[in-house]
């Protein structure tokens, strides 16, 4: 079997869901699984109504889930023949009562808790899964819809609860597995889990690619499909560099240094069930399916040629700077740094050091307080915001002396707070202001790709 994620863009309205089923027909020899996300932008405005009706906006609230209900029946009424449209508007119209009585509730209380959150949030991708499956079976394929809730069962950390995967696993194989053997389309939703009690979680914004690496990987999939709206993993991305290149090959671990870093494209999380089972994942165009994507492996060939891959960013970013008030045999410093960093939960991106000082960057504000504090128990901080991480990644960075001077040849009147480059030795990371970051990254991507005659053949 294979799985088939589509993200927002790719079912955005009639028309993509359309495309999708095309590209969903083509591969029923290959048992797929799909996975799909809420229409584009319906996530963030269920998020919004929720917090909407937090703040006393009810009747904003109501009209936001009015909008919700009325896009999902245009495409309803776009996809279906009348009597078939009358049927699912009944249903369309059950979800939006739904959300009506959470915004009722929310308002009274005028208390919005991530349990709350996560219960707006699944009403995406339930609609979205809803239309697609009775669409697959307008169009005469053997669709059987499943509730990702009753196999994606997670802890209770609502809004990024986590996957318990031996659970999962035996869900997989109770629920859809069979389902796949009897040559049905299993069609379920991403992003979409629950505790052990039936309480509605979610696995993190973007998680749908999780989903989608998860099934495959307890279910030994051939292939994972990410289908998106780029041709797939591209040199830089296409919203701040123009003529970014597609990569047709790369690494597990290159495409999940640039997840973290930042590439939207692909959600961090998403490799490490895929690398674990060694299973191939495709990032693929659903506008353009003709399109070969990019291809993530373990371990693909090396081309000598390429030094650096993509380049990717992140804002958002905080620096902390912290250097010890004993200068002399500083052993155990770096321990107590982290362990307060691990006592708030806190994950840091990026690190420098030297014997009595060490810089970090984290993106993950909430406890910045309480962890400044206790550093400064032994230590000297200072924090700035609004910085951005840049991040130049390639397999072949390690190999390859010079990459670092072009670099920062390449931004030579930029102030650069940091430098680090990871042990894995693919990537080079450094901080800069947030407001100078698009130009930083535009002038890299032109260092490193603008030379097309130049590349080598693994970008297209
Ligand atoms: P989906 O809804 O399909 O999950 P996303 O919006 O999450 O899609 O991810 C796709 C987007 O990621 C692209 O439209 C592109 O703007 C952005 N992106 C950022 N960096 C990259 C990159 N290096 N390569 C490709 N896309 C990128
Ligand atoms: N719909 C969810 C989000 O917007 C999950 C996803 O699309 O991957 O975050
Ligand atoms: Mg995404």
């Amino acid at each position: 079997m294979i799985v088939m994620k589509f993200g927002g863009t790719s079912v955005e309205d009639a028309k993509a869901i359309r495309n999708v089923t095309e590209i969903v027909k083509k591969e029923i020899p290959n048992h797929p699984v799909v996975v799909v996300s809420a229409c584009a932008g319906i996530t963030n405005q269920l998020l919004q109504s929720a917090t909407l009706a937090s703040e006393g906006k009810k009747d904003d609230a109501l009209q936001l889930v009015a909008s919700i209900e009325g896009r999902h029946k245009k495409i309803v009424k776009e996809l279906f023949d009348a009597d078939t449209a009358k049927f699912l508007y009944k249903h369309i119209s059950q979800f939006a009562e739904e959300l009506a009585a959470l915004v009722n509730g929310v308002s009274i209380l005028g208390e919005l808790t991530p349990r709350s959150l996560d219960a707006f949030a699944s009403y995406g991708e339930r609609m979205s899964s809803f239309i697609i499956h009775h669409f697959f079976e307008a169009q005469k394929l053997r669709s059987f819809l499943v509730d990702a809730r009753s196999f994606m069962i997670t802890d209770d950390q609502y809004t990024k609860a986590l996957p318990q995967f031996d659970i999962v696993e035996r869900k997989l194989r109770e629920i859809v597995q069979p389902k796949v053997a009897n040559s049905y389309v299993v069609t379920t939703q991403g992003f979409i889990a629950s505790t052990h009690n039936g309480i509605t979680t979610t696995i993190g914004r973007g998680g749908s690619d999780y989903s989608a690496a998860i099934v495959g990987a307890l279910l030994d999939a051939k292939d994972i499909q990410i289908w998106t709206d780029v041709d797939g993993i591209l040199t830089g991305d296409p919203s701040v560099v123009k003529g970014a290149k597609k990569i047709k090959v790369m690494s597990f671990n290159e495409a999940a240094e640039l997840a973290y870093f930042g590439a939207r494209v692909l959600h961090p999380e998403t490799i490490l069930p895929a690398v674990k089972k060694n299973i191939p994942v495709h990032v693929l165009n659903s506008k353009n399916p003709g399109s070969t994507g990019t291809l993530i492996v373990s371990k693909p060939k090396v081309d000598k040629k390429c030094i650096v891959k993509s380049i990717a960013y992140k804002e958002g970013i905080t620096l902390i700077n912290i250097v010890s008030t004993r200068m002399f045999m500083a052993h155990g410093f770096l321990e107590n740094v982290f362990d307060v960093f691990y006592k708030y939960k806190t994950v840091v991106h990026t690190v420098a050091t030297s014997e009595v000082s060490i810089s970090v960057t984290v993106d993950n504000v909430k406890f910045l307080p309480h962890i400044v504090k206790e550093l400064r128990a032994f230590a000297t901080v200072t924090t700035s915001d609004r910085k951005a991480i840049v991040c130049v990644v390639g397999e072949n960075l390690k190999n390859s002396p010079g990459v670092a001077a072009k670099v920062l040849n390449a931004i030579s009147d930029i102030n650069v707070n940091m430098i680090s480059q990871g042990a894995s030795e693919i990537n080079i990371s450094f901080v800069v202001d947030e407001e100078l970051v698009d130009s930083v990254v535009q002038r890299l991507h032109k260092e490193f790709f603008s030379n097309t005659s130049a590349l080598p053949e693994i970008f297209e």
